[in-house]
């Protein structure tokens, strides 16, 4: 898709070519040796640590931080590291309010809580610059038995670094031409540039993880997997993102969420102008939101059809948004995109109320009658959730799924077939990279613990 595609009429601030770095500048830069030594100078160090039983890899926080203090960078990144072998990547995308930093007992007490993500990223950088051999360098190969990780996305470039340092030869399968699942090509650029994520799989192909391209269950079976591997891990994620399932919603100017931050994280000189229309009320809505702004967009408005408070983003990330100059439109829901000249146009909405609350326990979207409006706009994200990915289990191997994700016995991540194990959003349905991490190295242990047994 063209840059002409997106714009209204060829002028105005899409025509400016600004580098990545300007249109996206991070969203925590980085602290420098001074501020860091401060910060962690501010650390209590407590002795049950909530913030480090808030991390679901249970990074030791306390310990990380007190490395910092006495300029052992190296001891400070390998303590995160023996946590979570994606600790640069967790250091900028974790919604550390709801997670370490959220439970800082300096909250507490009403002090600002320890900048500990911002840490993390300090020690972890100052290893990215120069790797610590004595971590990188791959371990001797000990078992005979191989695995297999399907999806090179977080929760399986965890479960091979920790399978492959314990002497189990590993290879990693991804249908992208790039691994590194939604770090590489999803979390918004100004948490995490695809580079950075790269960087962490170049340090996992490193410890002597194989990284192969290919469409498990099409250009693979499963059947063909198992003849070489001994044990499998499922971490292929979710899938597309849900069609609204409206008139309209094939034209062109509609491109949904992820499609969009794919491409302006690959192509350099992508542009948005003119006026845009994002659709849903998630994380996923915001950063696309965002996005467009710095991508040129004049406008931007998310419509999401409960109220503010039903919003599930995080409450971080709706903050971030409003400075961005996101404007929000709730109790709408979109019926139809209108088409001009064969592309989007405008999207027909109807305003709602909400009702009583259904099974789940969440209210019920009701429609008000006569109620309907036309919005005009350059551009359509729709972006309400992925959807799950059921085709892969459809041969199931023995492998139960429900309602789309794999299901698994929680503590090993082992599915109904004891040679598979499974981990991250294909279990969850959806959630973060630490939990991918956190599910990855537990399979790990499970796998290595079911085949030393
Ligand atoms: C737009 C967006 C923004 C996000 N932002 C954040 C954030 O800021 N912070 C945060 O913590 N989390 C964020 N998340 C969530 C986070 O990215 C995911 O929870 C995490 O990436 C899940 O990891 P995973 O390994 O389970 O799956 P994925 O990262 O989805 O990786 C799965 C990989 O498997 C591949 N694959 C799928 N099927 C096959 C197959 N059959 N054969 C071979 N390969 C296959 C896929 O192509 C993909 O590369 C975001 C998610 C989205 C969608």
């Amino acid at each position: 898709m063209s840059q002409r595609e997106f714009s209204s009429n060829g002028t105005g601030p899409e025509s400016r070519v600004l580098s990545p770095e300007s249109r996206f500048p991070e969203l925590h830069p980085a602290l420098d040796a001074h501020a860091a030594a401060i910060e962690a100078n501010r650390c209590l160090f407590c002795y049950d640590a909530p913030c480090t039983a808030a991390c679901p890899t249970h990074i030791d926080v306390p310990r990380f931080i007190k490395k910092i203090t006495t300029d052992n960078l190296r001891g400070s990144a390998l303590t995160i590291l023996s946590s979570n072998v994606l600790g640069l990547s967790c250091s900028r995308v974790c919604p550390v309010d709801v997670l370490c930093e959220g439970a800082c007992v300096m909250v507490r007490e009403n002090y600002k809580p320890i900048e500990i993500g911002r840490l993390q990223r300090f020690a972890m950088d100052r290893f990215y610059e120069k790797p610590d051999p004595t971590w990188t360098t791959p371990a001797p190969v000990t078992h005979a038995e191989k695995v297999a990780c399907v999806g090179g996305g977080p929760a399986s470039l965890a479960c091979a670094a920790e399978l492959r340092r314990r002497g189990y030869a590993v290879t990693v399968f991804d249908n992208r031409p790039l691994p590194g699942g939604l770090n590489t090509y999803g979390v918004a650029e100004y948490k995490l540039r695809p580079q950075d994520s790269l960087r962490e799989v170049e340090m996992i192909r490193s410890l002597g993880v194989e990284f192969r391209q290919s469409l498990v269950g099409e250009s693979l079976s499963l059947e063909e997997v198992e003849k070489e591997f001994a044990l499998v891990f499922l971490g292929m994620g979710l899938g597309t993102m849900e069609r609204l399932g409206i008139p309209g919603e094939s034209l062109p100017g509609v491109i949904d969420a992820l499609r969009f931050i794919e491409r302006y994280k690959t192509s350099p000189d992508f542009r948005v102008s003119g006026r845009v229309v994002v659709i849903g009320g998630g994380n996923t809505a915001i950063d696309a939101a965002n996005a467009a702004r710095r991508l040129g967009a004049e406008e931007v408005h998310l419509f999401y059809r409960r109220s503010e408070r039903e919003m599930p983003a995080f409450k971080s990330e709706f903050d971030r948004s409003k400075v961005e100059g996101v404007r929000f439109h709730w109790l709408a829901q979109p019926t139809e995109v209108i088409g001009f000249e064969g592309r989007a146009a405008a999207v027909r909405f109807v305003e709602t109320r909400l009702g009583d609350a259904d099974q789940s326990g969440r209210r019920v979207v009701v429609p008000v009658p006569d109620s309907q409006f036309e919005f005009a706009c350059d551009l359509v994200i729709p972006a309400i959730g992925q959807a799950r990915l059921a085709e892969l289990l459809e041969d199931t191997r023995g492998i139960s799924a429900k309602n789309g994700l794999v299901v698994v016995d929680r503590p090993t991540g082992r599915t109904t077939n004891p040679r598979y194990f499974a981990g991250g959003d294909c279990i969850n349905g959806g959630r973060e990279v630490v939990d991918a991490v956190a599910d990855g190295k537990r399979a790990a242990l499970a796998m290595a613990a079911q085949i030393s047994s």
